[in-house]
């Protein structure tokens, strides 16, 4: 009987994120292999962060025949609940495993880790033994051949692929039950899913920085094995999906994927896709998408504008389409054959707006989308950042609603064309880079945030993850979720309503609705809008209050007092 251990170090790639509270394909599909060659395998699942709270669980790790380490950021992000691994704790941590066969695998085996954005890959120096074998190619591949012993050691073929998306099917669903092993099963878990890989843009050299083109034409995998993974995940008890493990959602089974570098979008097979899910795993709490391609969306409205409406028919709201826009600069968009320029980009900006925007179940917008800007590209110059201020302050004057506008720098994947200009203009403008920043944070985040969820919002669903100070940070489930401050110290992983009431840069602040005015702390009821050291006083030597009227007349301000009516609860705590 195998024996075995993942160690989910997690990854963020262009395509795929598997930082919590998302799990990638990588483990479920590597489960998925090693439960297929052996079905009686005893696997066991540990995230970097279990065992950096809780060292002992290294001693588990010599008594495995193999130990499988997935790792590697090629997009890093801001992560709230989770952190992923970097080479100095593997040596840590592994050096002193000397029993099972040590495999890494994911973006870190392939192009080392992408620490932070603007900043070259490190790479594991295999003349320190931390690894034994460093998988290139797919890992649940090639671990399956390890399995079967087809050859020696030496001789397997680290860079084996799939050779086509039914190769992984299998693999897929017998693997799916290894979520539960994850510390944020059942309720706070998303396992990311993979609907095809591959960009249809490879056939033309894709955007520069990209490492999808690497993997070739998009390989579609079939709605029946998409679904029949879903349904294995659902009926092991997972809540949340985002089908996010693809360049461009618009895209699937597009017609001409392989001929044409912005193929025809298929809105009949995304209604199968859709409904599909729906019907094999009907209460998910959470169907999202991720990346979009805005040419896509701006060269065919009418198919996309009829996708949009199946996705919004079988989604949850507060959903996102991060577009890959990377510049507004003619001359860096055609320097590293980027996808779209910012006329098309804004159609697809404003055609998203059109049905997105009517707020969903959860307070939130339904289908937003998303942008992400890119710094250090070639031919960038000072104008670059000009540019795209003036892109986006087109946006803002059309009063267009964005979810989230990602501005971060490129990491020069080994590979790609970047990789040649490295970190070179990356250097050259970091100052204007953190001024670009710090004036959209200003001058359009907040404003946009103020659009977005309106003073007196109400956001359901907000889990508590942190609490800092005398806020308990929390989010709803899905992509790109609002980072929300609620007032006082709640108990973590809980599910709270809020209402809106300020704004930060990237983040809101809300009260717990409603607050119990009888009831509330001295912290919380000072934080009330227009309330104060004094009023709070004044609130906790008058309570308790029975009635709005009551409330009013006590008060010596009826205008203070109105103003937080909308927020307050007379009514016993529960
Ligand atoms: S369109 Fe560009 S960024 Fe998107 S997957 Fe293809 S090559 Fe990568």
């Amino acid at each position: 009987m195998v024996s075995a251990i993942i160690l989910d170090g997690y990854i963020d790639e262009p395509t795929c994120l598997g930082v919590p509270p998302y799990i990638s394909p990588y483990p479920r599909y590597i489960a998925g292999a090693i439960w297929t060659f052996d079905p009686n395998a005893l696997i066991t699942y540990y995230t970097i962060d279990q065992v950096r709270t809780n060292h002992t669980l290294l001693e588990s790790f010599n008594t495995v025949d193999v130990l499988i380490v997935i790792a590697g950021m090629a997009v890093p992000g801001r992560y709230l609940c989770g952190y992923p691994v970097s080479p100095g704790e593997l040596y840590r941590f592994l050096g002193p495993i000397k029993n099972p066969l040590k495999i890494l695998c994911g973006p870190a085996a392939r192009f080392g880790f992408g620490m932070s954005g603007g900043k070259k890959t490190q790479y594991i120096n295999p003349d320190t033994k931390i690894f034994d074998v460093f998988i290139t190619g797919d890992p649940e591949i090639v671990i399956t051949n390890l399995l079967n012993k087809e050859n020696h050691l030496q001789d397997i073929d680290v860079s084996k692929k799939r050779k086509n998306a039914s190769d992984i099917a299998s693999f897929a669903a017998n693997g799916a039950q290894i979520i539960k092993q994850h510390p944020f099963f059942p309720d706070h878990l998303i396992a990311e899913i993979e609907t095809y890989r591959g960009c249809p843009r490879s056939i033309i050299g894709g955007c520069s920085f990209c490492s999808e083109p690497l993997k070739g034409a998009p390989d579609y995998r079939s709605q029946k094995d998409i679904h029949l993974e879903i349904k294995t995940l659902y009926s092991s008890g997972l809540k949340h999906i985002r089908l996010g493990n693809q360049p461009c959602i618009f895209s699937y089974k597009a017609h001409d994927a392989a001929k044409k570098p912005v193929p025809r979008p298929n809105p009949t097979e995304l209604l199968r896709l859709f409904k599909g899910i729906r019907t094999v795993a009907p209460d998910l709490k959470t169907i999202h998408i991720d990346n979009a391609n805005p040419g896509v969306l701006s060269t065919y409205p009418e198919e996309c504008r009829k996708i949009i409406d199946i996705i919004i028919t079988y989604h949850t709201s507060g959903d996102v389409a991060a577009l890959g826009i990377e510049s507004a600069d003619p001359y860096v968009i055609e320097e590293n054959n980027l996808k779209v320029s910012s006329e098309h980009a804004l159609d697809a900006i404003r055609l998203l707006n059109e049905v997105g925007r009517k707020r969903g179940n959860n307070g939130m917008p339904e289908l937003l989308p998303g942008i992400n800007l890119l710094f250090g590209l070639k031919g960038e110059t000072k104008k670059t950042f000009q540019y795209n201020y003036d892109f986006l302050k087109r946006i803002q004057t059309e009063q267009l609603l964005i979810r989230r506008i990602n501005i971060r720098q490129v990491i020069p994947i080994p590979g790609t064309p970047m990789e040649s200009i490295s970190t070179k203009l990356v250097k050259k403008h970091h100052v204007d880079f953190q001024r670009f920043k710090r004036r959209i944070q200003t001058e359009i985040q907040r404003p946009l945030l103020q659009q977005i969820v309106p003073q007196g919002t109400l956001l359901t669903d907000v889990i508590a993850e942190k609490q800092v100070g005398n806020l308990t940070f929390g989010r709803q489930m899905g992509s790109y979720p609002l980072l929300v401050g609620i007032i006082g110290k709640h108990e973590l992983e809980k599910p709270y309503t809020v209402k809106v009431f300020e704004y930060g840069f990237r983040s809101i602040t809300a009260h717990r609705y409603p607050v119990y005015i009888n009831y509330a702390s001295r912290d919380i009821l000072e934080a009330l809008p227009g309330i104060g050291k004094k009023r709070a006083s004044h609130i906790l030597l008058n309570r308790p209050f029975n009635t709005k009227e009551e409330f009013i007349t006590s008060f010596d301000d009826v205008t203070s007092a109105e103003k937080i009516l909308p927020y307050i609860s007379f009514e016993r705590y529960h």
